[in-house]
Parts: structure tokens; C-alpha cells; sequence
């Protein structure tokens, strides 16, 4: 009965349908759809138990029958003839025919559903694992340009803070339009200050209407320069005309930028007025002093002059007295006569000795002393020194010892002038030193040096008088000034020395003596141009 009625209505069906007979668990029936999902004919299927045919349930755990379910549109396994299990969708049914009760099964076949499903999720999730990687990319893009957002605010509160707090002016100008100028972009509160101006107004001004009227040719012409020279640098004086008329002197310093497509300059400017009061007071003291120079310099001139004339006059007369008193000191035989006559001869030597002292220093003074060098030998005029004065040393019971160490190289050098120094110190000693002390003239090869020395064991020179010895006219008073002088010697002696290029110096301990030093540096070339400039 079932073969008749279901088979034709079954068959027609799109679904696949199965008749179970509830008590045998056998199936009775199966529509074409189902044998199709099966795999198997109506034949092959009819009469075998669903358990473990067409159903991967063990027999006595039919998910309706043993277990309770019901079963109503779920997805459920159908085990095909080939063994494979296929995602169905399962209605399942219990009627009663004619007292007998089956079990129909509606089987609908949703693999591709199933697949499209999971392929659809497998999209899903990977479109929502790119969306959330673009998400976090987004989120980092974000961050850094919230972070590069910061780094611009702060860029940009350090370039307007260093902008307008900036103590010299600083302008941008449109430089687009080439020379000249356009209008200013920016300017900064030093550079209102500076031109007296307010932001507002000067942003309706060019430079050139700032530029003092005498300067716009000036101001132009160094601009044109720079710019078809390709200087990236434009640098400046300029004079600017404030708004309430005064002249401001400002250094103008230009570079050039482009902004925004646009040719700026961006200039800075240095008000340099105080620098030109300052450039002004200085001229104005330099020339003074050159003026006082020139003044100081006819001066000398005109001691000069009158010191040559002195010397003639006092040579003239001394020439005729020097004479005489040699001609005397040798033709006299009368022992007391000839005493007076070596006195007058020795007074007039040393006169004539002072006269040139005098002479010299007046030369040196004014940078005309010259010195005549020659190869020689320090020995050779420290003992002509000695010689010169020992009978005055022993007059005055005083005794001279000499001591030359080592190896002494002869160097260039003004023989008369070197002997004027070394008599001068020696002359000294002898003067302010004490009857029967000793004397000592010393000469040593010291470095690239000749080092020369006269010790004595004299007075000494009290540590408060011992600066400005070398200068000339300079005497240390005495209670009983007993020793005469003019205070030339020394002076004198540093002159010539440092005229040879070397040093003097000396130590001394007041009560004990003092020892003066020279130097003369020991060379065989002598450069006229720098050596002989006194
Ligand atoms: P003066 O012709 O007066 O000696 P100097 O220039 O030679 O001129 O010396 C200047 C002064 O230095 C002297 O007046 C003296 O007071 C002091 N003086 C120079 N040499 C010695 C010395 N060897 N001992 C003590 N005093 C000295």
C-alpha cells in the first residue's frame, strides 16, 4: 500500500524522502531524490536497516527513536553507499498508517550551502583579519600623526617663540617679484621696536619704503649684486628711517628660502648704531692720538735737533781740551803736573763718554740709534772694558776678576756699542760698590746665547726703587748723593741690547750686591729690515 500511494507522490518530490518502518527499523521506501543523495538504487536501499546504512548511529541509539530527539529542519550526517558522510538537512516524522507507524524522513542536501557557508566564514574571517590589521595600522598611523602633529605644534611654538622673542629684528619678504622687493610677510616685535612701527602697518610696507632716501640706490644696487651673483648670503649696512623720523644703522643679513612656492628672504637685522657711535668716538680718538704722535714726534724732532746742536757745541769744545791734555799727559815730565794733566785728560774723556751717552739715547728715543754689526768676540771687548778701567779700579782699591766658561762662540754685534754697555755696568759696580770688594765679570755660552754678567758686592738696590732702573734719567735718591750720574747708563744699555735683540736684566739684594745680566743671541746672518729697526 505504501509501494503504491507514496512511491508516485514521493518520487515527484525535490527533497529526498525515506520510509522507516518504526518497529523493524528497516526502510520501506525511498524517493529518487534520496536514492540520488545516497548514492544507491530503491533496490539496493529497501529492506535494510537505517542503522548504520543511511545513518551513522548504532543500532538502539536512533537519535529519534532511542534517544528522544526530535528532529525538525537540523543538520544532520547522511553515511552515502560509499561511505561518506554529507551534511544534510533532516526533518524526521512519525505517521501511522493503518495502525502501523513509520517514520518519514525528509532529507534536503545542503553541502553546498554548507560550503558556501564556511567559505563565506573562512572570507569573513580573513576580510576581518585585514580589516583589523588595517584597523591597527590606522591606529598606528594615527598615533604617529598625532605624534607628528606634536613634534609640528612644537616646532612651530619654538620657531614662533624664537621668532618673536628673537632681541634683533627678523623679517620674511616676498622676494617673488624679484628687485625690488615686495611687501614683508612676518615681521618680528624686535624689528616693530627697532622702525617704531606696528605689525599691521608694516605688513603694507616694502624695505625699500623703510630705507633712508639716500640709501635706496645703495640698498638696491648691493641686492642686484648678490642675487645675479647667486650669493645665497646677503650681507649689508643699511639705514633705516623709523616712524618718528630718526636714522637707524642696522647690518642687514639675508638668506633666501623658498616658501609655500614662493621666493622669501628671511632677514635679520642688528641695530649698529651704538657699534657706529662707538666706530665714530674711535676715529675720533684715533686721530687724536695721531695728531698727539705727530705732536709727541716734532717734539723729539725738535729735542733732537737741539740735542745735535748741543753736541756740536759742547764737542767743539771739548775737542780742543781732549787734545790738549793728551798732548800734556805725554810731553810732562813733572810728577805732580802730570797727575793735574791725566786728571783734565780723564774728565774730559768722560765727558766727551757722557756727551755721547746723551746723544745716543736722544737717537734711540726717536728710533734713529743704528747699529753697525761685525763677526766678534765678546772676550775681546770685555777685556778692552777691563783694561780701560782698571786703574780706576785700583785707585778705588776695588779688584776685577774675570771668568770665561767654556766654549765662547763669537756672534754679530756693534763692538762700540757692546762696549759702551759693558762699561756701563762695570763702571757701576765700581761705583756703588765698596773699597776692597771684588768685582766679576763673567761670560757663558747659554742656549742659542751669550749670556754676559757683573756681579759686585755693592750697595745693592733697595726691592722698592729696583722698577724703572732702565728708564732713562731714572736715579735712586740717596741721602748723601755721593755717586753723580744722570741716569743714562742703564737706559742706554737696554737700548742697544734689545737693538741686538736680546734681554736685560739683573738681580739684587739691598746690602749685598747686585749682578746686572745681557744677552746677545749668537747668529752669523744679520736681516738689515727687521734687525736694524730701532
Ligand atoms: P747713573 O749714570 O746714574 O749711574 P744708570 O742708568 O747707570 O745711571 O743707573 C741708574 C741708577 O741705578 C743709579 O743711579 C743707581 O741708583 C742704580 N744702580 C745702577 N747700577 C747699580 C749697581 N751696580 N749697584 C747699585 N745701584 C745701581
Amino acid at each position: 500500500m505504501i509501494d503504491s500511494l507514496d512511491t508516485i507522490q514521493i518520487d515527484a518530490l525535490p527533497v529526498g524522502i525515506v520510509v522507516i518502518d518504526v518497529l523493524s527499523r528497516k526502510i520501506v521506501n525511498i524517493n529518487k531524490a534520496a536514492q540520488k543523495l545516497i548514492g544507491a538504487e530503491a533496490s539496493e536501499i529497501i529492506g535494510h536497516s537505517c542503522h548504520k546504512f543511511i545513518c551513522p548511529a548504532a543500532e538502539g541509539k536512533c537519535p529519534i527513536l532511542d534517544m528522544g530527539q526530535s528532529v525538525d529542519n537540523a543538520e544532520r550526517q547522511l553515511l552515502t553507499s560509499s561511505g561518506k558522510l554529507i551534511t544534510i538537512l533532516k526533518t524526521a516524522n512519525k505517521v501511522t498508517i493503518n495502525g502501523q507507524m513509520f517514520l518519514y524522513e525528509v532529507l534536503q542536501d545542503v553541502t553546498d550551502p554548507v560550503n558556501l557557508r564556511k567559505q563565506l566564514q573562512i572570507q569573513v574571517a580573513e576580510r576581518t583579519k585585514e580589516l583589523a590589521e588595517i584597523n591597527s595600522k590606522l591606529v598606528r598611523e594615527i598615533k604617529n600623526h598625532e605624534k607628528t602633529e606634536l613634534k609640528l605644534n612644537e616646532l612651530f611654538t619654538r620657531y614662533s617663540m624664537f621668532f618673536n622673542n628673537c632681541n634683533d629684528g627678523l623679517t620674511l619678504i616676498d622676494f617673488s617679484g624679484s628687485i625690488p622687493p615686495g611687501k614683508y610677510i612676518e615681521v618680528n616685535k624686535a624689528f616693530c621696536q627697532m622702525v617704531n612701527y606696528s605689525r599691521e602697518e608694516l605688513l603694507q610696507l616694502t624695505p625699500l619704503d623703510l630705507t633712508a632716501p639716500d640709501m635706496k640706490d645703495y640698498a638696491l644696487a648691493n641686492t642686484k649684486l648678490v642675487l645675479e651673483s647667486e650669493y645665497a648670503v646677503l650681507r649689508f649696512p643699511n639705514v633705516y628711517i623709523t616712524k618718528d623720523g630718526r636714522r637707524l644703522d642696522c647690518e642687514i643679513n639675508a638668506s633666501f628660502v623658498y616658501l609655500a612656492g614662493r621666493e622669501v628672504a628671511v632677514v635679520v637685522y642688528r641695530d649698529i648704531s651704538e657699534t657706529k657711535r662707538l666706530e665714530q668716538s674711535l676715529r675720533e680718538a684715533y686721530e687724536s692720538e695721531l695728531q698727539a704722535h705727530a705732536e709727541v714726534e716734532d717734539q723729539l724732532n725738535q729735542r733732537n735737533y737741539f740735542m745735535r746742536a748741543l753736541v756740536h757745541e759742547l764737542k767743539t769744545l771739548l775737542t780742543p781740551l781732549l787734545a790738549s791734555s793728551e798732548y800734556l799727559v805725554s810731553e810732562l815730565s813733572d810728577s805732580t803736573l802730570l797727575g793735574y794733566a791725566r786728571n783734565m785728560q780723564n774728565g774730559a774723556i768722560n765727558l766727551n763718554n757722557k756727551i755721547d751717552d746723551l746723544m745716543n739715547l736722544a737717537k734711540g728715543e726717536i728710533g734713529q740709534l743704528q747699529i753697525d754689526p761685525e763677526y766678534a768676540d765678546i772676550r775681546k771687548v770685555i777685556g778692552d772694558c777691563i783694561d780701560y778701567l782698571q786703574p780706576q779700579a785700583q785707585k778705588m782699591q776695588k779688584r776685577i776678576v774675570l771668568n770665561f766658561d767654556g766654549d765662547i762662540p763669537l756672534t754679530l754685534f756693534d763692538k762700540t756699542m757692546i762696549h759702551q754697555v759693558v762699561l756701563n755696568l762695570l763702571s757701576n759696580s765700581l761705583k756703588f760698590s765698596r773699597i776692597g770688594s771684588e768685582i766679576c765679570v763673567a761670560a757663558l755660552k747659554s742656549g742659542d746665547n751669550i749670556r754676559v754678567s757683573v756681579k759686585d758686592q755693592g750697595t745693592g738696590i733697595p726691592k722698592g726703587k729696583q722698577q724703572g732702573i732702565f728708564t732713562p734719567y731714572y736715579r735712586i735718591k740717596t741721602k748723601r748723593d755721593r755717586y753723580g750720574g744722570l741716569g743714562l747708563g742703564l737706559a742706554l744699555s737696554k737700548m742697544i741690547v734689545e737693538l741686538h735683540r736680546g734681554e736685560i736684566w739683573f738681580t739684587s739684594e739691598y746690602g749685598h750686591g747686585s749682578t746686572f745680566y745681557f744677552t746677545l743671541p749668537i747668529r752669523s746672518e744679520w736681516d738689515e729690515d727687521t734687525d736694524n729697526r730701532g
